[in-house]
């Protein structure tokens, strides 16, 4: 049974007036947003939902096209639905709802309305994820084919050759980090710590970070230094936290020019650890600071991908910190640097843990 026929159900006997107090009443215990309208459209009963999201207004449905859904199931005597965006007022955020007008007498209806905004926003961001894939792994992949296409055709000339299958090797070297890079963070999506969760200590994944970033920092000839204190106890997947500290530091050695400096350090805030990472390098315009941390969004699309960027680490950085309670942020000014700052809460001792 639907909530228009369990509503149906409960007005079938009732005088009109009993029958919209009690449809309200069982809406209520539903909490579906409900409001029922007269003959004359005029609004004569609405759940407190209705109400909350401000469906009514002077006692008429303040949206037109919920007005023309109405219109319609009266004229066809029949159920309609529909799927629209509402706004409340300009203030107001827009939602996606879902609307169902249902005949529950030859003079009333009742219009269902079910918010849908989270689930539609969940929709978007998975179709916007699957065409950025889609694009970014054509570039590689045709970047493949046309080299090997000049390999073939240049097997005489040893030098063109050498260099055609050096260019190869790095564009399925490119294809394959971006694969890994996607199947890491669908993995983190999902939520998918807990299994793996241990505690461990955060100075020695920094170092173990710094340390697989030595060889990049030494050929872009920045000085990479860390400072930690330590002692400090993370409960969770240490796989993943490494890997986001890893993005960091590689990230700021990237975005540095030669002979500048990246610093990594480890301090403790309240129930907090908070690694940071500065550099001095090219920096991060104020209005697209929120940005970066979207999947495949690049400040500058062709010098990331020139250092081998997939636009991805630091969606994967703002994931793990999610997964393990804490976040991730960033201060940084044009051409002067930047630091980024990931804070993950603390690992209390079980005597510790508040009642
Ligand atoms: P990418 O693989 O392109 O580096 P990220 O998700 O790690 O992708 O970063 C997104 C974008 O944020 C980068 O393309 C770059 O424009 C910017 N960015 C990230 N870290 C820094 C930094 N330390 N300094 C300047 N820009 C940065």
């Amino acid at each position: 049974m639907n909530n228009a026929d369990g509503v149906n159900e409960v007005v079938k006997s009732s005088n009109p007036k009993k029958a919209a107090a009690q449809a309200v009443a069982f809406l209520e215990v539903l909490e579906t947003a409900g409001v029922i309208l007269n003959a004359s459209n005029e609004v004569i009963s609405q759940s407190s939902k209705a109400e909350s999201m401000g469906l009514v207004e002077y006692e008429k449905l303040a949206n037109d096209e919920l007005q023309e859904l109405v219109n319609q199931a009266r004229a066809e005597k029949k159920p309609k639905s529909s799927e629209l965006y509402f706004q409340k007022n300009f203030k107001a955020p827009r939602q996606y709802i879902s609307a169902r007008a249902t005949m529950l007498s030859d003079d009333l209806v009742i219009l269902l309305i079910e918010d849908k905004t989270e689930a539609k926003r969940l929709e978007d961001v998975r179709y916007d994820f699957v065409e950025n894939i889609s694009h970014e792994l054509k570039t590689p992949i045709s970047a493949i084919s046309l080299l090997a296409e000049a390999l073939q055709v240049s097997l005489d000339d040893a030098e063109q050759t050498k260099k055609f299958a050096s260019n190869l090797q790095r564009e399925a070297k490119r294809l394959g980090g971006l694969v890994n890079r996607i199947i890491e963070l669908s993995r983190i999506q999902a939520g998918d710590i807990g299994g793996v969760a241990s505690v461990f200590q955060l100075g020695d994944v920094i170092a173990e970070a710094v340390d697989a970033n030595l060889f990049l920092a030494d050929r872009r000839a920045v000085k990479l230094t860390f400072d930690v204190i330590p002692n400090v106890e993370i409960f969770g997947d240490r796989e993943l936290i490494s890997m986001a500290v890893k993005n960091l530091i590689e990230n700021a050695i990237v975005y540095s020019e030669s002979n500048s400096q990246v610093g990594v350090g480890l301090t403790v805030d309240d129930d907090f650890a908070e690694v940071s990472v500065t550099d001095n390098g090219i920096g991060i315009p104020v209005d697209q600071q929120e940005r970066i941390f979207e999947r495949f969004y690049r400040v500058d699309p062709s010098r990331s991908r020139e250092t081998g960027g997939t636009g991805l680490g630091l969606s994967i950085v703002k994931h793990a910190a999610q997964n393990h309670g804490g976040e991730v942020s960033v201060f940084s000014r044009v051409g002067l640097g930047s630091t980024f700052t990931l804070k993950l809460p603390l690992h209390k001792q079980p005597n510790e843990r508040p009642e």
